[in-house]
């Protein structure tokens, strides 16, 4: 397991996949622990980094993990059968934003982890599949510390991204369904707990 961890987290340097960074993921992981999490959902599971170690992180939790590009989702399939993580992981092949969950399903945990500009897109959509107090935990809030600093940057679609993050953490500031903090560990995260 810590061998194919290496591997994946090599291939990540090598085909530039912007998977979790360490600080993140060990917090995630924890969290896991203390909260005793059984269900996560995830959004944007690249080749199932983090995924298979939110998976590891006790014996009990599950994890459905969403993918809408074909080569990570195989490439993520491949790596969770490395890791005999088959009956922890479920990986679907699909465009969250256009995936039609079972009504009933419910999640401890939701993290957001896919395309930076459509954040407020999937809180909305996925809010609904939580468990009362469940928390849904997103990465890259500071993007590469460019959130908060947009004015400075040129018109294009840095800038644009970067707003679009700005937002959602405004979104969440004024949310008032959701208790959200702010974490300054790795490219930052936003822990929203649901108040009901
Ligand atoms: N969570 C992973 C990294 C994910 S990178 C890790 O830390 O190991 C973001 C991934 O989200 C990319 O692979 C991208 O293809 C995927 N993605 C972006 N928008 C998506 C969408 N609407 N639905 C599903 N996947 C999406
Ligand atoms: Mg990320």
């Amino acid at each position: 397991m810590k061998q194919h961890i290496l591997e994946m987290e090599q291939y990540a340097i090598d085909n530039n996949i912007p998977i979790i960074e360490k600080p993140s993921i060990a917090f995630i992981m924890k969290y896991i622990k203390n909260n005793n999490v059984l269900n996560v959902l995830e959004i944007g599971s690249a080749i199932g980094y983090s995924s298979i170690l939110m998976a590891s992180s006790t014996k009990d939790v599950q994890v459905t993990t969403i993918e809408r590009d074909e080569v990570r989702y195989m490439e993520c399939l491949k790596n969770v059968k490395k890791c005999g993580m088959e009956k922890k992981i479920n990986v679907v092949f699909q465009d969250a934003l256009e995936l039609n969950l079972i009504d009933e399903l419910r999640y401890d945990l939701i993290f957001i982890d896919a395309a930076k500009g459509q954040y407020i897109k999937f809180f909305e959509k996925y809010k609904n599949y939580l468990n009362p107090g469940g928390v849904i935990i997103t990465d890259n809030i500071k993007f590469h510390g460019y959130v908060g600093e947009s004015s400075k940057l040129d018109k294009g679609n840095l800038k644009s991204l970067v707003e679009k993050i700005e937002n959602y953490v405004e979104f969440l500031k004024n949310n008032p369904e959701f208790d959200t903090v702010f974490k300054d560990i790795g490219d930052g995260l936003s822990i929203s707990t649901w108040k009901k």
